[in-house]
């Protein structure tokens, strides 16, 4: 009887697994064909001044509604472009929609930054450089509204390169922030060679700043650091008005989070931004990201 039970677990688990990968073969093949059925958008998250508590700028975030599925998370679609590289011409659909964004927003008087997740495998493109720049000139959006936000296992796969390109990026105007900061290989090395001008710190450390002190630490060190290394500092993830008060008096520059907005889409930004207390910060790419 054990051995027959056996059996059948096995055998489910083999079809569970097989079904599981067949999801996502199909999901792959549906992913290379979203771009051209335009079932991508884009949503902003506001990034708020802990300093002048206005509004600095917006994160752009990729959102894919599925024709069958609905919505699918990017933490599960991204990976998966990465892997068949169909994130080139995601990322680039990405970096062209935001600049096309943040172009209107000017003219309509809101010259906000936008901030752009690229992908290591965008970065590992030998013609990134001149890509991104030329999507730039395209919108006429000077480039220090620009910034790219890369992670640490970006950058560690081929660091010499990746030095190389950001420097380029980043001499041309471009800010540069490393995003979930304490996740990755977190080598300070590296931080002392990347031409890199913001730090964020992962959502996980935010989460539970006020109750985990190993936490508490980890958001305390990123902090000292930044402040070290002449680096401003992103919290991202911010949920309640107790994080915001303590990232603020601990010296903790710029913070992004539910607390203060989910990411929205184009025109409820546009409401958010009206709505908020503060102001848009003025000439953003004019001045030190504080
Ligand atoms: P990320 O760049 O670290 O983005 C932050 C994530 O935290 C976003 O999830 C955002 O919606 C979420 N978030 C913001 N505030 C809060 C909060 O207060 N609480 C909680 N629990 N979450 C918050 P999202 O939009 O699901 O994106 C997940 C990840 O997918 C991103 O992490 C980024 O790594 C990737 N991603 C999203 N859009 C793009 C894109 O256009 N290109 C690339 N290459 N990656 C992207
Ligand atoms: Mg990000
Ligand atoms: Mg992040
Ligand atoms: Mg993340």
């Amino acid at each position: 009887l054990a051995k027959a039970e056996a059996t059948n677990h096995s055998r489910f688990y083999i079809a569970s697994v097989d079904q599981e990968i067949r999801a996502r073969k199909q999901l792959e093949k549906d992913l290379s064909q979203a771009l051209r059925n335009h079932e991508f958008h884009l949503v902003y998250q506001p990034q708020i001044s802990l300093q002048s508590d206005r509004i600095i700028g917006a994160e752009a975030l990729i959102r894919w509604t599925h024709p069958e599925r609905g919505m699918v998370p990017p933490d599960e679609f991204i990976p998966l472009a990465e892997l068949n590289g169909t994130i080139v011409d995601i990322g680039q659909w990405v970096l062209d929609e935001a600049c096309r964004q943040a172009a209107s927003w000017a003219a309509a008087g809101m010259p906000l930054r936008i901030a752009v997740n690229l992908s290591a495998v965008q970065l590992r493109q030998p013609d990134i450089v001149g890509t991104i720049l030329a999507t730039l000139g395209r919108h006429e959006i000077p480039p220090g509204r620009l910034e790219l936000e890369v992670t640490e296992t970006g950058f560690m796969e081929n660091l010499e390169d990746a030095v190389e390109k950001l420097r380029q990026l980043n001499s041309a105007g471009i800010n540069i922030a490393v995003d979930d900061f304490g996740t990755g290989y977190s080598s300070l090395t590296y931080l002392k060679r990347m031409p890199v001008q913001h730090l964020k710190i992962d959502k996980q450390f935010v989460q539970d700043l006020l109750v985990n002190e190993d936490d508490t630490r980890i958001a305390n060190t990123i902090i000292d650091l930044g402040r070290s290394l002449n680096l401003a500092v992103i919290a991202e993830g911010v949920e309640t008005q107790e994080q915001e008060f303590y990232l603020r008096q601990r010296g903790c520059q710029i913070a992004q989070g539910y607390h203060f907005s989910r990411p929205l889409l184009p025109e409820a930004f546009v409401k958010f931004v009206e709505a908020f207390h503060g102001k848009l910060e003025e000439n953003v790419e004019n001045q030190p990201y504080k």
